[in-house]
């Protein structure tokens, strides 16, 4: 068997994965900053996150998944200003949209969502240490990591700290700073800011900040994975580094991991630029968020995906060419005894095939288009075995369970509610056949089958409707 491979930004290289502590990964995804709608680019980067814990879990690891949701930051305040609402009122809705964003999408919940206004007293500790080591300098109430106290600053980004480093000082926001690479790690308070007294003066975090502080304090100072898009990578997740090694003394993270950005016409689909689109418009183009799932997970995460039309009806297709299957499975798998001995033994290695083609795949830096190439692989070697009158009952279970095997990890298989929908419309198609062709014994025996699964059908002139018995 293959071994799990990821590359990782830190080195630019596909390495093989192993964790800090045997059979444990902790990691960090960064989360959403809650000023607006969250867009379909965030939720590729959520799925994605999702889909890389998923897999270890698959792989046999006990997974620690944090993800913070950062609800104070410059953006954040000038929204809730403009509103004339507190940042608490202002973020809530967005808070929720997200939750509610994941749970349609499927995303397994992390094991913590931590919340930048929780973690205020952490953030301060981490600013004091800092300041402890020597790595910060105070300006007007407000304190910043000086860069050239680092040595090892800019090995993530591979930028140098030039004294002339690109941009003006005019240009970035706070021109004070001794280098132009210098951050801010807590802001003093401004009038219309929200702010928290402390023993490093009354002020707000940054951004940057926010990450380590959370991150350490519920995964330990060192820890497996850090996931982002690569917009990311600078300066937030370099910032990171500098904060928690700086105050440590240790590796931070181990794996850095990023995606690709969601594009559209080539461009990032961002909340700045506002050509973004949201679930519930998704949803409105007549897209389920499965389909969404699909299309968004069938592209692995280091290749840049141009969102288009186009690629949620392909996904529509796809699954419902998964769900016929399943039920063609179900059909044989249930039409007689079953009876291994008369098998071939054909199935067994289409299975052993598709399963080890699937993790072979995920193994190879989560390649998600190899992943589920495998299983219509898998539908398309099995569709001609049927036809050719060699898949037994048995061997259709085996195959129906071998696809459940690999669910866990991509979950795009029809809800057990959706099944007994496409159950009942099958039943209640071949209840209006018979009773078309006057076969009334069988429509009636239909309507027992139905009745039986807890389905009551109402005849009307608008056709038949169907309900569930209260
Ligand atoms: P934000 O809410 O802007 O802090 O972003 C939340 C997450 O979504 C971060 O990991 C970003 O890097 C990521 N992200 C932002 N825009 C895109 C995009 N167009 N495609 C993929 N990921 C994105
Ligand atoms: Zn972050």
């Amino acid at each position: 068997m293959s071994e799990l491979k990821l590359f990782n930004t830190l080195t630019r290289e596909k390495e093989s994965f192993v964790p800090v502590k045997a059979g444990e990964v902790r990691m960090y995804s960064c989360g959403p900053t809650v000023y607006n709608h969250p867009h379909i680019g965030n939720l590729r980067t959520f799925l994605w996150s999702d889909l890389l814990r998923r897999y270890l879990e698959w792989r046999g690891y006990r997974v620690t998944q944090v993800m913070n949701i950062t609800d104070v930051e410059d953006k954040i305040i000038r929204n809730a200003n403009a509103a004339k609402q507190d940042i608490n009122t202002y973020t809530a809705p967005f808070i929720d949209e997200f939750h509610t964003s994941l749970k349609e999408l499927r995303v397994k919940p992390a094991d913590s969502y931590p919340r930048a206004t929780d973690f205020i007293p952490q953030m301060v500790t981490l600013v004091e240490e800092l300041r402890a080591r020597g790595h910060t300098y105070e300006v007007e109430g407000s304190t910043y990591f000086r860069v050239a106290s680092l040595p090892s600053y800019g090995r993530l980004a591979r930028v140098e700290i030039a004294t002339d480093s690109g941009f003006s000082r005019v240009e970035s926001d706070e021109y004070e700073k001794e280098n132009a690479r210098d951050f801010v790690l807590w802001k003093a308070k401004k009038e219309g800011e929200p702010s928290w007294p402390s023993a490093i003066g009354e002020g707000r975090p940054g951004w940057h900040l926010e990450c380590s502080a959370m991150s350490m304090h519920l995964l330990g100072e060192t820890f497996d994975i850090h996931t982002g898009a690569v917009d990311l990578i600078f300066p937030h997740h370099e910032n990171e580094i500098a904060q928690s090694e700086g105050a440590t003394g240790k590796p931070f993270v181990r794996f850095w991991i990023h995606g690709e950005h969601l594009n559209i016409d080539t461009q990032k689909m961002s909340k700045s630029l506002g050509n973004i689109y949201t679930l519930a418009e998704i949803r409105e183009m007549g897209y389920s968020p499965l389909a969404l799932r699909y299309a968004l997970l069938s592209v692995p995460h280091r290749t840049k995906l141009n969102f288009t039309t186009q690629s949620l009806d392909d996904a529509k297709n796809a699954l419902q060419r998964i769900e016929l299957f399943l039920l063609r499975l179900d059909e044989i798998a249930t039409s007689a005894p079953r009876d291994a001995k008369h098998s071939d033994g054909h199935a067994q290695e289409l299975i052993g095939n598709f399963l080890s083609a699937f993790q072979e795949a995920m193994d190879d830096d989560l390649n998600t288009a190899g992943a589920l190439g495998a299983i219509f692989t898998l539908i398309r070697e099995t569709n001609v075995a049927i036809d050719a009158g060699r898949i037994t009952s048995s061997d259709a279970a085996g195959i129906r369970t071998a696809l459940h095997k690999i669910d866990p990890v991509f979950d795009i298989f029809p809800a057990r509610e959706q099944s007994i929908d496409a159950d009942v419309e099958r039943l209640i198609e071949a209840r209006n056949a018979a009773r078309k062709a006057r076969n009334f014994a069988e429509s009636d025996r239909l309507r027992d089958e139905l009745l039986a699964m807890g389905i009551v059908l109402e005849d009307g002139a608008g056709g038949t409707r169907w309900r569930k018995k209260s």
